[in-house]
């Protein structure tokens, strides 16, 4: 590694966030300013149709520490992290929100923990969530366990994407070769040594989420779909469990039949169990086409993202 490089790479997603990112940019310097190693900040702008990107170049234009990677169109939120991630070149990487959610302030310490402990990653986990509805922290709360009781690997409990990497991490997570990716669960699938740091998440600065229910959905059934094989045994097992149900209750009808001679009269109970395993192969399908769209979209072996715009100062003026 070269003398030039940074020692910390700092990456910011940014999704019209025109009205953050001067407060977030200036917070960052003030934080990072009086300390003792350099840096770079990788703002990657995905896709913003305001006026983010003309702020992000004019902090490019002062800042010869700043690096802006403009997206083509909105690629998506985990797709600004690999773009990021796949830029930077510092020593660590540190990945946060745009929307000072996160405290810059606690990247220092997280620094030191990761040092002292020689820690390859050390991930933000939230005590707290202020000012963000009921549903949000419920669903969150739910989703998070459930992911770890379906997936293959464990992934730590309400933690986001707020993380401090070290370059062999970052470097491996450069060698992962699928296109479609859920950058927390990678995270934990990477290994290495991990450790939290608790931290309170505090509400959006200005502007409101970019993750609709809809997003949010996407990126959880992204998490389940990426990191388990679990759902595929559970349609499986649905499927067993109502063809032996199917099974006994041919049965049953037989013997009032043949053996009883009485007339079968519930037509009621043979709607029910129509829409019941009708439902239930439905949801199987469901699915399966969830799997199959995943592997469609790899198959493809589109990129990633596209980057219509790199703006880096060369000249050195200003510090
Ligand atoms: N973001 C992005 N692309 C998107 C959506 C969001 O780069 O399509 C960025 C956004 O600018 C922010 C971060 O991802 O820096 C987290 O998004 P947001 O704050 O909207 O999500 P929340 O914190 O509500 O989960
Ligand atoms: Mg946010």
């Amino acid at each position: 590694m070269s003398d030039q490089n940074p020692y910390l790479s700092l990456i910011v997603p940014c999704y019209n966030e025109e009205s953050v990112l001067v407060e977030t940019y200036q917070r960052l310097i003030k934080l990072l300013n009086p300390l003792a190693f350099s840096f770079e900040i990788i703002f990657v702008n995905d896709g913003s149709t305001d006026q983010t990107p003309f702020i992000l170049d004019d902090f490019a234009h002062k800042d010869q520490r700043v690096i802006v990677l403009h997206f083509s169109r909105n690629f998506g939120h985990q797709q600004a992290l690999s773009a990021g991630l796949h830029e930077c070149r510092g020593q660590y990487a540190v990945i946060i929100d745009a929307d000072l959610q996160d405290p810059p302030e606690i990247i220092p310490e997280m620094l030191n923990l990761a040092i002292r402990e020689s820690a390859n990653i050390v991930f933000g986990q939230r005590v707290t969530r202020k000012k963000e509805g009921w549903f949000k922290k419920i669903s969150a709360s739910i989703y998070y366990r459930l992911l770890n009781f379906l997936s293959d690997v464990e992934l730590p409990l309400d933690s986001g994407d707020f993380r401090l990497l070290d370059r062999q991490v970052i470097d491996t997570f450069k060698e992962l070769k699928e296109k479609n990716k859920y950058i927390r669960g990678l995270m934990g699938w990477v290994g290495y040594k991990q450790l939290p740091f608790l931290y309170e998440r505090e509400a959006r600065f200005a502007g409101k989420t970019h993750y609709s229910f809809t997003k949010m959905l996407q990126l959880a059934i992204k998490g389940l779909l990426y990191f388990s094989k679990k759902p595929l045994m559970i349609a499986m097992n649905l499927g067993f469990i109502s063809v032996l149900i199917g099974l006994l209750l041919a049965i049953y009808v037989l013997v009032s039949k043949f053996v009883y001679h009485e007339a079968v009269t519930g037509w009621s109970s043979i709607l029910i169990s129509v829409i019941f395993f009708g439902g239930i192969q439905l949801l199987s399908i469901g699915i399966l086409v969830q799997y199959l769209g995943s592997i469609f979209e790899e198959v493809k072996n589109r990129p990633e993202y596209l980057i219509s715009r790199r703006v880096k100062q060369t000249f050195t003026s200003e510090k």
